[in-house]
């Protein structure tokens, strides 16, 4: 699942060379942020591929996925799960490390966040390696969720993060 029209969003994603550490090419989604019709359209081309999916929750990890993710659920009208890092939820959490383009971190989720058969859509602004996502992805099946797709505004194709998800569904928007 990827989108042709994404190509209209790109003028609005920032190249920061060299952020956080040399050799990573950061996709700064600020800019698009920042433009209230733009972000509107992006968030809005996202939740239209779900919109005849049945969605009960969406999961995003934090930072940036908190902004795509709650908004997607608002537009479909479903509950959102956010997915942080180590030791910033309040209540019991089940956990899972994992490797990122530059370094390694850990994701948490509320042990009582996700029902038993529960579909869940997750959401982050970016895939790279897929490190990310993949941990996320445990975590939810680990709650007992049935994960439904994952979605994220960009793609980085070139490091195939795709690889390690293994059948689930992905859609980008754009593509890189
Ligand atoms: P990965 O686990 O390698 O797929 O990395 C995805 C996560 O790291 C996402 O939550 C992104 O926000 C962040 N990330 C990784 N690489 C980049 C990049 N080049 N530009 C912006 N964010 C990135």
């Amino acid at each position: 699942m990827t989108n042709p029209t994404g190509e209209e969003f790109k003028p609005y994603i920032r190249d920061i060379p060299d952020f956080p550490q040399p050799g990573i090419i950061f996709k700064d989604i600020t800019v698009l942020l920042k433009n209230g019709p733009v972000f509107k359209r992006a968030v809005d081309a996202i939740a239209a591929q779900f919109r005849d999916v049945r969605i009960d929750t969406i999961c995003s990890m934090e930072a940036r996925g908190f902004i795509l993710g709650a908004a997607i659920a608002f537009a479909l009208g479903v509950g959102f799960v956010p997915l942080r890092k180590n030791g910033k939820l309040p209540w019991h959490t089940h956990r899972k490390s994992y490797d990122l383009e530059y370094g390694v971190d850990e994701l948490e989720i509320h042990t009582d966040a996700i029902n038993p058969g529960e579909r869940v859509l997750l959401v982050d602004d970016l895939i790279a390696t897929g490190g990310t996502v993949k941990a996320a992805i445990d975590l939810v099946r680990e709650m007992g969720g049935e994960l439904v797709a994952v979605a994220f505004l960009i793609e980085l194709k070139f490091l195939d993060g795709r690889k390690l998800l293994g059948e689930v569904p992905v859609y980008s928007l754009m593509e890189y």
